[in-house]
């Protein structure tokens, strides 16, 4: 089929549950929202993924669950409070915020990170001619001002001025996985080359919000920190290159819809810095980041703290701050990404399914249990079938509506495999096991459903 375009991955995400605008009946609130029932079982499964290649399959990285608070002095030290800002002009006709980055990225050109606000609005200027609006299609905008993108709070500040010694949200979810390097070194076995791994809540004021949950203010991050020795770092840099990019090709994900961004400009401290691009509906876009940052964080940390962050070797007694290669992901955009890989549209017998064929490790239900009718001699082996499933996989049972219905509903969700108990149950202690893609049926004994699913979906 066509790619799928992102008006049917919205439509379907509302329909099934997948995602809602947050706070939706008050009017929804911008760039913000919430994972239904659906789909907070989808960003579940992508987070388990993510943990069992990067945490649970490596001797090499350790775990990690730091807080969304963090002390002040942590932001201004990693450079955030005065540096994490964006480049942001208004549209003088429809008042329609963007960002100059990107929409100097649509004309072909990068924007330096590091460049001042004059150097922004001077090269904005240079390339006015050929920018528009992408609301309105005009190209009259306001002076580029830089604006940052922590998000301040009154947390533990009772005076009564909001602007007076802010604490901020974490922007990112690496700076708690250095400020506790030194903790994880003390309390494990780790030895470098070790790694941090983090899933968590990170949040940004961002400018634009226009992509659905592409670019939300409120989103999580599957980060890991991996500190090494300073004269090995481009060594590892390319094998976890090669890891993260194999992590998606094995997870399915189309090959052809999965490629490299290099950054041409590198802020000063990077050695190196590539990112994941996945084709969404609206073009290739960043993934994920996988950066050779040095040792900048680390000693950064550990000049504003006066605490010393570097590490001794065991064998060599060698003393260095080691080097970091960050990989960094969005659970949103992944999820996006899974979306917009597995849709597809088929017709069948002149109608048309919509089927998510995902992973099944990544659907939100392995297998639904639909009894053909609601009489005694089905309902006797419908009911205990569900209940000895549900202890194995996150299942359903459903009774309702036609099977015909029923089917879809379970395409649309993903469910790799769906039972139905029919009256000839009864006779031959048999059900009907639908899979999805092929939607090929098999008769298998009752006894043998159990060990029929655990061979098919391999866990
Ligand atoms: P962009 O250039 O798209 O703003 P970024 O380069 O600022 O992204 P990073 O700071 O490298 O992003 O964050 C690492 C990852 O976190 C990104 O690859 C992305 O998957 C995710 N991410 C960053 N910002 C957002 C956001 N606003 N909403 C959802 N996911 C995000």
């Amino acid at each position: 089929m066509e790619k799928v375009t992102m008006d049917s991955l919205v439509s379907l995400c509302k329909r099934r549950g997948f995602v809602f605008p947050s706070s939706e009946i008050y009017g929804g609130f911008a760039a913000i929202y919430d994972y239904g029932p659906y789909g907070v079982e989808l960003a579940s499964n992508i987070k388990a993924e993510w943990w069992r290649h990067m945490v649970q399959f490596r001797d090499d990285i350790v775990g990690l669950d730091s807080s969304i608070f963090t002390h002040p002095k942590v932001w201004e030290a990693s450079g955030h409070v005065k540096g994490f800002s964006d480049p942001l002009t208004e549209c003088k006709n429809c008042h329609v915020r963007s960002r100059v980055d990107h929409l100097l990225e649509e004309v072909g050109i990068q924007a330096d990170e590091k460049m001042s606000e004059s150097m922004i609005n001077e090269l904005f200027a240079e390339n006015l001619d050929k920018i528009t609006c992408p609301k309105c299609g005009k190209n009259k905008f306001t002076e580029v001002k830089k604006f940052n993108l922590l998000v301040q709070t009154n947390l533990g500040n009772f005076t009564g001025d909001w602007t007076k010694d802010p604490t901020y949200l974490r922007g990112e979810t690496c700076q708690g996985i250095y400020i506790n390097f030194k903790n994880v070194l003390d309390s494990t076995r780790v030895k470098v080359p070790f790694g941090i791994a983090q899933i968590g809540k990170a949040f940004r004021n961002e400018i634009t919000a226009r992509q659905f949950i592409f670019r939300k203010r409120e989103f999580e991050q599957m980060e890991m920190q991996y500190f090494v020795h300073p004269k090995k770092d481009m060594e590892e840099y390319e094998k976890w290159r090669e890891y993260r990019f194999q992590y998606y090709v094995d997870l399915g994900i189309k090959k052809e819809n999965l490629r490299w961004h290099k950054h041409e400009n590198l802020v000063f401290y990077a050695k190196e810095a590539y990112d994941i691009e996945y084709h969404f509906p609206f073009g290739f876009k960043e993934l994920e980041g996988i950066h050779a940052r040095g040792n900048y964080d680390l000693t950064q940390h550990s000049t504003h703290s006066g605490k010393d962050l570097s590490y001794i070797d065991p064998v060599s007694q060698e003393k260095y701050i080691p080097h970091v290669v960050e990989t960094s992901a969005g659970v949103d955009r992944n999820f996006l990404m899974c979306l917009s890989d597995a849709y597809n549209e088929e017709i069948v017998n002149d109608e048309t399914r919509v089927v998510l064929k995902f992973n099944p490790r990544l659907s939100p239900i392995k297998v639904a249990v639909l009894p053909l009718s609601k009489k005694e001699p089905i309902l006797k082996y419908a009911e205990p079938l569900a209940m000895d499933l549900r202890k194995l996989y996150r299942s359903e049972y459903d009774e309702t509506q036609s099977i015909g219905k029923r089917y879809r509903r379970q395409d649309e969700i993903g469910t790799p495999f769906c039972i139905t108990i029919d009256f000839e149950t009864e006779n031959d202690k048999k059900v009907t096991i639908r899979e999805r893609d092929s939607m090929q049926q098999d008769r298998i004994a009752l006894d043998q459903v159990s060990t029929y699913l655990h061979d098919k979906l391999g866990f």
